[in-house]
């Protein structure tokens, strides 16, 4: 879209977009924005600021030499744990649901669904590649193995708490019938459990806390990776690709890859306005057309003309509420947007996964410690190889945008301090050479 412009006054219930001619609503979006406002009133100001540093950067970084910003080959990846709250053996989802919702949002991610070309010509020039990944969590907080799924049987028979889809976040808190959620600074957690209320009329289908405790924030503020809300949840109808109890449309596993925008930052493409003044309400982000309400079906629709470079509705989104039959892709700034998060709002999370395009040519039998990581408050990063002869090598930090921001020399069989009090918590990647300029280490590194 084109502009900034969030009405704060447009802010919509769940329940009263039902109320409208919308499409049936499956997502609790702006029930959890207007949740959070309640203790950070700010928030959407707040979120509007980071949009901005974030697109102010991707400008950048699009006029720079670097060019397209889609040749970055830096890629995440997210370790997940599912925590399945069941009361009956329906609810209590098979694995290889979870294992094909972790494969169709992978494949989501890197634009490879077998969707892919659904996506119309005029779109197709800035569907992503987001280089994101998602993997079942090997580790649990302990250090233990696991398979990456819990399973808690509850006393509730649902989390939704009347007719119209309105819900409580009971799922979220053991004791209360849900699970607490495992550290989220370090995984993404995702509650599958029952939302439907006997005879409903509405009902959501999943809702994700957007990201919390920007950079620019208010100091007062936690970043949510502190908060044991933070997450995902889904009904567990909608878990998995062709789920056996799925609702016609929601076959396809896209109501986790809606989420999980929502959870790395994203909007909905139509802003959440309504249809009167939907047209004036923004995503926030200039490639997706303007829209002035959800979308229910694919393509044809252009609910908002623009005065110049006007586009049809991105049926084709994640974000809409088209869906099945429908959903494609991410935007080049949407992808963007949510690397942003992931590197500055969210940075612990793919700590001990990340992979990296950097060409390592590994010695072998070469000896390197580098530690502590994440580095925590002396700030200090230690470093140390071990070998026969010293000789000396070349240690770079390298930030998220490509940009080196520590070099430093040191000889092998000596603990080396690397200060590393300047750099901003978020994560980097480190590489070591030798003399000869071989990058032989890499490793990602984590500040906070
Ligand atoms: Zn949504």
């Amino acid at each position: 879209m084109k502009n900034f412009n969030i009405c704060f006054s447009l802010l919509l219930s769940v329940f009263n977009l039902n109320a409208q001619n919308t499409p049936h609503e499956i997502c609790g979006y702006q029930h959890e924005v207007e949740r959070i406002m309640k203790s950070k009133p700010n928030f959407l100001k707040w979120q509007e600021a980071w949009f901005r540093e974030a697109l102010d950067k991707y400008n950048e970084l699009q006029s720079s030499k670097r060019g397209d910003i889609t040749a970055d080959t830096l890629y995440f990846e997210i370790p997940v744990v599912f925590h399945i709250l069941y009361n009956n053996n329906a609810e209590n989802i098979n694995d290889s649901l979870i294992h094909n919702q972790i494969v169709e949002l992978n494949r989501a991610f890197r634009k490879m669904t077998k969707d892919t070309s659904r996506i119309r010509n005029i779109f197709k020039p800035i569907a992503a590649d987001v280089r994101i990944q998602f993997k079942l969590a090997t580790i649990d907080e302990n250090g233990n193995p696991t398979s990456g799924i819990t399973r808690t049987f509850t006393t509730r028979t649902t989390f939704a708490t009347n007719i119209y889809g309105s819900y409580s976040n009971n799922m979220k808190v053991g004791g209360s019938g849900g699970k607490t959620a495992w550290n989220p600074a370090r995984y993404m957690n995702v509650w599958v459990c029952d939302m439907e209320f006997p005879n409903y009329i509405g009902i959501v289908y999943g809702f994700a806390t957007p990201p919390t405790g920007a950079p620019n924030w208010d100091n007062s503020i936690t970043k949510d990776t502190s908060d044991l809300e933070s997450g995902i949840v889904l009904h567990y109808k909608v878990v998995g690709v062709k789920n056996p109890l799925a609702p016609s449309k929601y076959v396809e596993g896209k109501t986790a890859v809606h989420e999980v925008g929502h959870y790395l930052g994203l909007r909905h493409v139509w802003g959440d306005g309504n249809s009167a003044n939907g047209c004036l309400v923004d995503d926030g982000i200039f490639d997706t057309p303007n829209a002035r309400v959800a979308n229910a079906t694919c393509g044809g629709q252009n609910t908002c003309v623009d005065a110049s470079n006007d586009k049809p509705d991105m049926t084709e989104n994640y974000m809409d509420y088209a869906l099945d039959g429908c959903a494609a892709m991410y935007t080049k700034e949407q992808a963007f947007i949510m690397r942003y998060v992931l590197n500055n709002l969210r940075p612990g999370l793919p700590y001990r996964e990340i992979v990296f395009d950097t060409a390592v040519a590994p010695i072998e039998g070469l000896q390197v410690n580098v530690y502590p990581n994440p580095i925590g408050g002396s700030k200090t990063l230690k470093v140390k190889i071990t070998e026969a002869v010293s000789q000396p090598y070349t240690l770079n930090i390298i930030d998220m945008s490509g940009k080196q921001v520590i070099t430093q020399n040191f000889m092998s069989n000596v603990v080396t301090p690397v200060e590393a009090a300047e750099l901003a918590n978020a994560v980097y990647y480190l590489t070591i050479s030798n003399q000869s300029g071989r990058i032989f280490y890499k490793k990602a590194i984590i500040t906070q």
